[in-house]
């Protein structure tokens, strides 16, 4: 059976439905809980999330099921019996994850963690649980430090993330796509696969012109197009922010050349932010209410839709394991 980690349990991949590959239930820099300003009541944040879950789950009633993706790394707000009931209530699959946003969300706990012992933590979380939860991260999360360069303790992460990859077969984020060349190195000299790893926020305001998308593609990545809806043309737009028109062509630009299997596409919204506001009007279901009717509107068939959010998002998400411990 192919086996996908949910915080619910290991289940098929056949059984994901629809795949939000890249969201967020809250997302904080560490220390956000310790300051009083941004607290919120478990009873706030069940109301600003569980109405957008619930909005998601009707959306892919087509697909038969619902699956939101977490990647909040372990330092930036991870929740997971937050997340485990939440799953229950609204019967959304739920995969977490293990790894770090970056090097620079790491506590200094993890600063001078080794390779090997980042390595063991993160196939501890993927094959026996994350914490006291019970809960398997399916998927593991690295990425580039402010300043868009690779620092010391992210290739660290990288290296560990690539170990533990090959061991347990759980794929690879990263959070930004930019600065690859050091993490190409490391995946090539850990024998990791490339198709293993989704490059992620290849499509957002900040980072064009600054990513090597040939080299990825050479390399067999797939490319994360996964923050649809941070759009200029919102009332108060991030600075990561792009025009939707850009960003959608960007999009086509990819599918219409064939590498519709490479590409993934997601919202990087938050249900409910923690320590900061968030991007308001902004959700997961952005991605039925705008992005499909603009893929519609530019001739986009429904079976592409689905190849994008069922079959490309199952086959990546299947532990895949190449080697052992
Ligand atoms: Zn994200």
């Amino acid at each position: 059976m192919t086996r996908v980690n949910t915080v619910l349990g290991t289940i098929s991949a056949s059984e994901l439905g629809f795949v939000a590959i890249h969201e967020h239930i809250g997302y904080g820099m560490p220390g956000c809980e310790l300051d009083s300003k941004w607290w919120k009541t478990p009873e706030q944040r069940y109301e600003e999330t569980v109405p957008k879950l619930r909005q998601f789950h009707e959306n892919t009633k087509p697909w038969g099921a619902a699956t939101f993706v977490e990647a909040t790394g372990i330092c930036n707000g991870r929740d997971i019996d937050y997340y485990k009931s939440l799953s229950d209530k609204t019967g959304v699959h739920i995969v977490a994850s293990t790894g770090f946003v970056g090097g620079d969300t790491a506590l200094p706990f993890f600063e001078r963690a080794s390779v090997e012992y980042l390595t063991d933590h993160f196939i501890h979380e993927i094959e026996v649980g994350i914490g006291g939860t019970g809960a398997k991260a399916g998927i593991i999360k690295v990425g580039v430090s402010r300043g868009f360069k690779m620092k010391e303790l992210d290739l660290r992460i990288y290296r560990a993330a690539a170990r533990a990859s090959r061991i347990t077969g759980a794929p690879i984020f990263t959070h930004l796509a930019v600065d690859s060349a050091p993490a190409l190195n490391i995946f090539a000299e850990e024998r990791l696969p490339c198709h293993r790893v989704l490059f992620g926020h290849a499509d957002d305001g900040v980072s064009q012109g600054l990513i090597n998308e040939k080299a990825l593609l050479d390399a067999g990545a797939r490319i994360g197009f996964d923050t649809f809806g941070y759009d200029l043309e919102l009332p108060d737009p991030p600075f990561w922010g792009r025009h939707r028109q850009e960003r959608l062509h960007h999009f086509l630009r990819f599918l219409r050349s064939g590498l519709t299997k490479q590409v993934l596409a997601s919202a990087d919204a938050n249900c409910s932010p923690l320590g900061w506001p968030g991007v308001k009007g902004h959700t997961v279901n952005y991605l039925f209410e705008q992005l499909i009717p603009d893929l519609h509107a530019e001739g986009i068939d429904d079976s592409v839709i689905d190849q994008l959010f069922v079959h490309n998002a199952a086959e990546f998400l299947t532990l895949t394991p190449i080697s052992h411990h």
